[in-house]
């Protein structure tokens, strides 16, 4: 770790590769010898090309998806998502079935509701959203036009260890706060979307990854910029895309790659969400996971502590320690820590390290 460098537990945004980070600022002023920067580069030119194509190359690549996948860059935040899911995909005869697990699930659901295309398949609501609904939990309608799911509850820190079931019924996903974090068969989505602020670069464009046939033909009626066609068949290119996101994108992506693909990647992650919840474990209940333990997150770990109090404290004293950002969403409180790929397994060595000493301090 850089000297002047903290270990940065926010959700997102949040913590970039440093290798990233250092590349970019390395080739900030004249990029690939164009004179320019990345920022001030037609999205036109050549150069800007091979950035946006490669990033998307490596994407599948990561993915293990093949051509009948394309990857799409959109702007508008997850949230937009939201909307142009149910607007793409879904009719008032047709609905979307959306699986309730967490905050973003149901706003996901609260926009397809807004055109009268929703439908609730399951929910975790009444056990106050801490596992995800099993297999068995998910009743899907009869005129349903997709499942929705939230891949991972950045909120109340659940995460899918299994993928639906849903016959011939498409499988979205929203994978914003667990992208490219471990190895799935990724063929089993039909769509797949992620804000990229979490997981793979700055905030501003959002990623999305789905079958061709879920993007060659939208509804008429729809206005081109919410359409999916639109998207595909300009390569993203229909209007001036966020070129820096993309760009870091695919840094990130790279970066990915020369740390041995997602399956490198999920056995760190395994081993630093074991630090930290292994400190939960073995605190005698001082600290209190919120997750039940077959649906824990290995992106988002929350905790409550004895009082209130105790966690303005916790918190206070992690960032004198060089810990940021653990405080927990203001919806479920207590504490939440996000570690995503760029957080180093050293950051959530120090936080359990942390979590002991503190716990012995105030208990
Ligand atoms: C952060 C987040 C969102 C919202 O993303 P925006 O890009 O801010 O719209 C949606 N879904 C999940 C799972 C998230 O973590």
């Amino acid at each position: 770790m850089e000297a002047n460098r903290i270990y940065n537990f926010n959700p997102g945004p949040s913590m970039l590769p440093l290798e990233v980070l250092k590349e970019a600022q390395a080739e900030f002023l004249n990029f690939q010898e164009t004179g320019m920067s990345i920022l001030e580069i037609s999205h036109r030119a050549k150069a800007y090309d091979e950035v946006h194509n490669q990033a998307k190359a490596d994407i599948l690549e990561l993915m293990g998806l093949g051509d009948d996948y394309d990857v799409l860059f959109i702007q508008g935040g997850a949230s937009l998502q939201f909307d142009m899911i149910p607007m793409n995909f879904a009719t008032p005869e047709k609905r979307g079935n959306y699986i309730l697990s967490g905050s973003f699930a149901t706003k996901a659901y609260k926009e397809a509701e807004i055109l009268g295309r929703g439908y609730v398949a399951a929910s975790s609501k009444d056990q106050d959203f801490k596992h995800v609904p099993t297999q068995d939990e998910i009743k899907l309608s009869d005129d349903a036009a997709y499942l929705h799911v939230c891949y991972n509850n950045t909120i109340y820190g659940t995460e899918y260890h299994y993928i639906p079931e849903t016959g011939n019924v498409p499988l979205i996903a929203d994978m914003s706060s667990d992208i490219l974090s471990r190895p799935l068969d990724f063929s089993k989505f039909s769509f797949i979307y992620a804000g990229v602020q979490k997981n793979l670069g700055p905030a501003g464009v959002v990623l999305v990854v789905a079958k061709k046939s879920m993007l060659e033909k939208s509804p008429e009626g729809l206005p081109t910029m919410l359409k999916y066609e639109t998207f595909y068949n300009k390569n993203s290119l229909y209007n001036t895309p966020p070129a820096f996101c993309i760009y870091m994108v695919g840094k990130t992506a790279k970066w990915l790659k020369s740390k041995g693909g997602l399956k490198a990647m999920a056995e760190v992650n395994k081993k630093k969400a074991a630090l930290v919840y292994d400190a939960i474990d073995s605190s005698d209940g001082f600290y209190r996971g919120h997750a039940d333990k077959d649906s824990r997150s290995f992106m988002n770990v929350t905790f409550r502590l004895p009082s209130e109090e105790l966690e303005k404290k916790f918190a206070a004293e992690a960032l004198e320690n060089g810990l940021s950002g653990v405080k927990g969403h203001r919806s479920v409180g207590g504490m939440r820590t996000s570690i995503y790929n760029a957080m180093p397994y050293e950051g959530c060595e120090k936080l359990a390290d942390f979590m002991k000493k503190f716990k012995a301090a105030n208990s």
